[in-house]
């Protein structure tokens, strides 16, 4: 979009909005240019040239509204989420594995772990709701999570 200033025969200056120049000069030669004033059709454009006001922003509103679409298109991808989450619970699979397994011994082994009493490491085992809750009371982070039906077998 271009803005052009524009005189008429009768010396009325006034702007036009056209696609481009080629637009106004086509308009112009069908005689659909008009004078805003005083309507006649006798219209020249004014020497100072084209004057493109609005382009830069219009490019500039464009780019950020495909830069939007763009970045919704990634983080919105439905598979994304689903990804996320099964390597999540891949890496908690893992850690699992990893962990010493305390059994019945957890809620003990993890509060000696919280105040130091023994070395930090990852354990894993089973509490009940109640100690789960005492746990997470004291400031200790549980994590309730399935274990592998595999890891139970050895
Ligand atoms: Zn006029």
């Amino acid at each position: 979009m271009i803005i052009l200033n524009l005189l008429c025969d009768n010396g009325h200056r006034f702007e036009g909005w056209f696609a481009s120049s080629d637009t106004f000069r086509d308009q112009q030669a069908r005689q659909l240019v008009q004078c805003t004033y005083c309507q006649t059709s006798s219209v020249t454009q004014l020497p100072s040239g084209p004057h493109v006001r609005r382009s830069g922003v219009a490019t500039a509103q464009h780019r950020k509204i495909s830069d939007t679409a763009d970045s919704t298109d990634t983080t919105a991808a439905p598979l994304t989420q689903p990804e996320a989450v099964q390597n999540f619970f891949q890496a908690l699979a893992v850690m699992a594995r990893q962990a010493d397994n305390v059994g019945d011994r957890l809620p003990e082994e993890a509060r000696r772990i919280h105040y130091k009493e023994a070395p930090p490491r990852n354990i894993r085992g089973v509490a009940t709701a109640e100690e789960t809750r005492e746990l997470l009371d004291e400031g200790i982070m549980v994590l309730p999570a399935p274990v592998p039906p595999e890891s139970e077998t050895h």
